[in-house]
């Protein structure tokens, strides 16, 4: 008998046919006698219409109360697929996340656990109830509903079966397992049979939404072994473990691409002491998050300086630098939302040479220009025009020798 926590994303449960195929999973899983928790995610771009719901009522509506209505889009699909499986005989409940103990701090909208409560769902499972969590969503001490960012049901299930100790958590998604690229954009994409937590906290990272990073930072940290796989078919998928001598290390272990993000560049800063900092500081109270940063010395003491930030907090740093720009005397702030950073990944990289020129050769054969470039010892990132996005990645792919056999 084993405890498996399953998480069912967004597609799996868009439609009642699609909770009532969970709802068999679950059960078949239980019948095998395991005990089962399962968390999930909001219907297919409910959250999407809930954002935007809320932007039709206010440019930037009150935070608290934005998680309190994101959080109903996970509610009801706990709620539905609870139901059906008490319709088929199951002894199903479900839960919301604070019911579930998941206690965070008090960042609305991307709100990180403290803590969670396991003893209530272990009781539960003791006495061989199937418990459904509404994922996404936790409370802060004080008891306000709290959501954990984008994509945040991963967390809530890694972070629940690692709080449960639980023998494996299955995520449930679209596709069926992680891939050297995104297949949905590259077909010659190859399956990973088992990845590190590192290596997937760096695709992670770098814009493979297929986990959401937390989720793999819990997993790292706890040692949560997850089988990500797919919720239409009983094919295995890849298992995100620790390192192993059995793993390869290539040079080059995936291609990722990034269209969240957006470029701000402020023109004609003066070249002096302390302009950086009044540059980010409000940024960083703002709690927006820079990425990539460049400054380019123009010959009259001045510098142009430009930095990546997510592109939902676009508007919100814009008019931030606006204020800031007049106050050092900047000559203009220009902000450019159409881009996309694509990066080559690998552990394998610390020792090799010619990664870089490799990919710069690559995108200059297919005419793409690079506008940024960021390294780290495992990783190198271009950000390019977003029109390019799926090219680059497919020629990036080949040219690392990534691509699948036909
Ligand atoms: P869910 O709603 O199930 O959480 P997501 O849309 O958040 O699903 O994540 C799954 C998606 O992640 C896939 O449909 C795929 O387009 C995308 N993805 C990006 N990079 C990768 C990758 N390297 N391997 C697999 N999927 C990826
Ligand atoms: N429903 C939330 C979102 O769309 C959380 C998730 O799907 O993981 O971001
Ligand atoms: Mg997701």
């Amino acid at each position: 008998m084993s405890l498996i926590v399953q998480k069912y994303g967004g597609t799996s449960v868009a439609d009642l046919e699609r909770i009532h195929n969970v709802a068999k999973r679950v059960a078949k899983t239980y019948d095998q006698n395991n005990d089962v928790v399962v968390i999930l995610s909001a219907m297919a771009g409910v959250t999407d219409n809930l954002i935007d719901m809320a932007n039709t009522i206010a440019e930037s509506p009150d935070k608290r109360e934005l998680d309190v209505l994101l959080a109903t889009g996970e509610q009801t699909t706990a709620a539905l697929l609870a139901m059906t499986l008490k319709k088929m005989n199951y002894p199903a409940l479900s839960m919301l996340g604070h019911q579930a103990g998941v206690i965070t701090d008090r960042s609305y909208g991307n709100a990180r656990i403290i803590e969670i409560g396991a003893e209530y769902i272990l009781k539960l499972i003791q006495k061989r109830n199937i418990v459904v969590v509404a994922g996404f969503q936790g409370s802060d001490v004080g008891g306000n509903i709290t959501t954990l960012g984008r994509g945040g049901s991963d967390t809530s299930a890694v972070a629940i079966a690692s709080a449960l100790k639980a023998d494996i958590c299955e995520i449930y998604t679209d596709v069926d397992g992680i891939y050297t690229a995104d297949p949905n954009i590259c077909e010659k994409a190859r399956k990973i049979d088992r990845i590190s937590y590192d290596e997937m906290l760096n695709m992670a990272s770098l814009g493979a939404k297929v986990l959401q990073i937390r989720s793999v930072g819990f997993a790292k940290k706890y040692n949560v072994p997850v089988h990500v796989r797919s919720s239409f078919s009983e094919e295995e998928g890849t298992m995100v473990v620790s390192e192993d001598a059995g793993m390869e290390s290539l040079v080059v272990s995936a291609v990722t691409h990034d269209k969240n993000q957006a470029r701000i560049t402020l023109t004609k800063v003066q070249d002096r002491p302390g302009v950086a900092a009044k540059i980010f500081a409000p940024l960083a109270e703002a709690g927006i998050v820079v990425d990539m940063i460049i400054q380019n010395i123009r010959p009259e003491g001045q510098t142009d300086l430009t930095f990546t930030i997510p592109k939902a907090q676009f508007k919100t740093a814009m008019e931030i630098e606006r204020k800031v720009a007049e106050e050092i005397e900047a000559q203009d702030v220009l902000g450019d939302k159409n881009i996309a950073m694509v990066s080559v990944v690998g552990v394998g990289m610390k020792n090799h040479s010619g990664v870089a020129s490799m990919m710069f050769n690559t995108l200059a054969r297919e005419n793409i220009n690079i506008m940024m470039i960021s390294t780290s010892e495992i990783r190198i990132s271009c950000v390019i025009e977003e029109k390019y996005t799926e090219l680059a990645v497919r020629v990036l792919h080949t040219a690392f020798g990534l691509d699948k056999e036909d």
